[in-house]
């Protein structure tokens, strides 16, 4: 695979597009604000594992509380960098715990295998970039900066 420029809006409508069906049968609202001139210049296929790996993580945390179930997706230029965040409000991550999510084996989860975020931080920074997480009772937020190529 070789690094190509992509569209951000075409790409997250591709990618919501294949997981509707999942947002309808667990009753998620998912909302975008997404600049539709902005582009990176990536490996697509390992861009869209990251955001898979965020979406359907964010997808099992909203199931855990009371609905309404919420995820937004927010994609802008900040400081001259591509901020992609994305948010729920599903419960919040312990401060114990938010150090430890991208580890290797980290998981909360019966079934978990802990290698997403860890595979999706060496995505990222291997792409000249970073993603960190903020969590509170409200909301938590997975953000990440990439290198402009606009
Ligand atoms: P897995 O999904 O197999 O558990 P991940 O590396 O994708 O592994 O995630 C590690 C852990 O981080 C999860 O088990 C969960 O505890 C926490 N986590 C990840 N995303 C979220 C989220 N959106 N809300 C709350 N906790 C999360
Ligand atoms: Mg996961």
């Amino acid at each position: 695979e070789k690094k190509e420029t992509v569209s951000l809006s075409e790409f997250f409508e591709e990618i919501l597009s294949f997981l509707y069906p999942s947002f309808v049968d667990e009753d998620v609202d998912v909302s975008t604000n997404i600049d539709s001139t902005l582009t990176v210049f990536v490996y697509r296929n390992q861009l869209k594992q990251v955001i898979m790996n965020i979406l359907l993580n964010s997808i099992e945390a909203v199931k855990e509380k009371e609905k309404p179930r919420r995820i937004n997706i927010d994609v802008s230029l900040m400081d001259g960098k591509i901020a992609i965040m994305i948010s729920n409000n599903g419960p919040m991550i312990p401060s114990e715990a938010i150090h430890a999510i991208f580890e290797p084996f980290f998981t909360t989860k019966k079934l978990g295998t802990g290698i997403g975020l860890y595979v999706c931080k060496k995505i990222i920074e291997d792409h000249g970039g970073q993603i960190t997480c903020s969590s509170n009772q409200h909301v938590t937020s997975f953000m990440i900066s990439l290198p402009s190529s606009n």
